[in-house]
């Protein structure tokens, strides 16, 4: 199920990171997310960064900060890096304080000629696998009001390293001329994603399945901005699905890990929820014996 799961060689990484954004209640899927990547990092010596990943400024809420925080340690999953708690978070972790980081980078690409301003409404982009190249021409200042900022992206050919070795493919159709500034003029998640990884020299990234073509873009990113990000090795795991089928999304409903605490379910019972999610039939007593079964299954 979770395909190049496992590395036929013991391997040894410096950092990993869990980088939730907190913009609704976390759910089974997150949680799952967090346990493998607590895993990797016990089995590779990897140290554990939590970063909160707050650039929504619309979404982000200190109620799903707190929710983090919550969450890790109802689960008993460790951090050795990052906040604690609200109050570190507030005062000396949030990206905001790397605002002065993603801005330098975002004018490396202007000087360079590399960017340009689109005005294209998400109505105008809707139905388009690609980005269509609309405004790559029109010259619209970069300082006009309700402008992202895109990337002039080229055919490109990218190496991703996994935990057995590289794959290679091409920038996806969809991250043509991807954005690395939203018209609110923070920084893009593919643009502080990456700018974080180097700067806390994160050398293993845990990441949904869905984040694939995102991987692809932050290495494009990373090679435009001479950034030393390639090394550093990516395990992008498979999803936990709805009963529906459909991608599970947070909000405060019956997946929320919040919605299971207050129902007065245990960690051990939280757990086992989760497992089975995840097509694990064993009961399991801690979040380390559930890494456990989901590498056995592969
Ligand atoms: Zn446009």
């Amino acid at each position: 199920m979770m395909n190049g799961f496992f590395m036929d060689a013991p391997q040894v990484y410096k950092r990993t990171r869990i980088a939730p954004t907190p913009s609704g209640y976390l759910h089974v899927g997150n949680a799952l997310s967090f346990i493998i990547t607590a895993g990797l990092a016990n089995e590779t010596g990897a140290q554990t960064l939590l970063r909160i990943d707050d650039m929504d400024r619309d979404r982000a809420d200190d109620l799903y900060v707190q929710d983090v925080f919550d969450t890790l340690q109802f689960l008993d999953i460790p951090w050795q890096q990052g906040p604690r708690d609200l109050q570190e978070y507030k005062g000396q972790w949030s990206q905001i304080f790397r605002l002065d980081r993603y801005n330098a980078a975002l004018e490396r690409l202007r000087q360079s000629g590399q960017i340009f301003a689109c005005n294209c409404s998400r109505s105008q982009l809707k139905g388009h696998a690609a980005y269509p190249g609309t405004c790559r021409h029109k010259n619209i200042p970069l300082d006009a009001p309700e402008v992202s900022w895109r990337l002039k992206t080229e055919p490109a050919s990218i190496s991703v390293k996994n935990l057995n070795g590289y794959i290679t493919e091409d920038l996806p159709a969809e991250m043509t001329d991807f954005v690395v500034r939203k018209k609110d003029g923070y920084p893009a998640y593919q643009l502080s994603s990456v700018i974080d990884d180097v700067h806390f020299g994160v050398d293993l990234i845990v990441r949904g399945q869905d984040l694939w073509a995102s991987t692809l873009a932050q290495l494009y990113l990373s090679r435009v901005l001479g950034l030393p990000f390639g090394g550093a090795a990516f395990y992008h795991h498979r999803l936990l699905l709805g009963s529906d089928g459909t991608k599970l999304s947070k909000s405060a409903g019956a997946t929320s890990i919040k919605y299971m605490r207050e129902q007065g379910l245990s960690t051990v019972q939280v757990l086992n929820i989760i497992a089975k999610q995840a097509g694990v039939n064993e009961v399991v007593n801690d979040w380390k014996q559930l890494y456990e079964k989901l590498k056995a299954k592969l």
